[in-house]
């Protein structure tokens, strides 16, 4: 049976099972969402946030890109996806979290970190992530004689703190931050251990959630 079969199938049993044993959840589904939570995650086949997380449907705002990267706010020309799904969720939907669910084994970060200039890394990869260009430059700065393998894992955790940082350049986005109604979260999964930490400030460092 091939994948596009297995997929029907699995909605089959969605429908039959889950969709039919949470009638009163879909009834509250079916008047609108009011998600808490707004997730940037890799688009990474391996990566799915509400897998991971095993919420319900309803309960998180996904964006998906590679790299789980959030360009700086920016109106001018351009078709701005990351920022109007921020715009939604922040503004309309008025989400109380923003977690930037990073991972292990990221293909878009690696792009990022080997040499080469964005044209020999395909039509729009290479323009993409240099969005998280600043957290290269500061492992290739503070961990020049590591090897490329710890260089990558580093900058999976940097660029988590650059889209962070970069979530904070929208004025309205950040004004809900000072005011306490929004809250940002920068967190990794591992998935070669099956493990999640999440970034804290204080520490300056990455701990373990679970
Ligand atoms: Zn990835």
């Amino acid at each position: 049976m091939n994948d596009i079969n297995l997929f029907i199938d699995g909605f089959r049993r969605f429908q039959e099972n889950y969709f039919g044993e949470n009638k009163e959840l879909f009834t509250k589904l079916k008047q609108g969402q009011k998600p808490s939570t707004l997730v940037i995650a890799c688009s990474d086949s391996r990566v799915d946030p509400a897998i991971l997380t095993n919420c319900e449907p309803g309960q998180m705002f996904v964006v998906r890109n590679v790299g789980n990267l959030v360009p700086p706010y920016e109106t001018g020309a351009g078709l701005h996806g990351v920022s109007t799904a921020l715009e939604f969720g922040v503004r309309s939907l008025e989400v109380e979290h923003i977690i930037v669910l990073g991972h292990r084994q990221c293909t878009g970060i690696r792009v990022l970190m080997e040499d080469g200039t964005p044209e020999s890394k395909g039509e729009f990869i290479g323009n993409w992530v240099n969005i998280a260009k600043r957290a290269k430059e500061r492992v290739l700065a503070d961990f020049s004689a590591a090897s490329a393998d710890a260089r990558i894992a580093a900058c999976e955790e940097q660029s988590i703190l650059v889209s962070l940082e970069n979530l904070m350049t929208f004025p309205w986005l950040r004004e809900r931050v000072e005011q306490g109604k929004l809250t940002l979260h920068g967190w990794l999964f591992d998935l070669k251990h099956g493990k999640l930490v999440a970034y804290n400030p204080e520490q300056g460092a990455f701990e373990s959630l679970t």
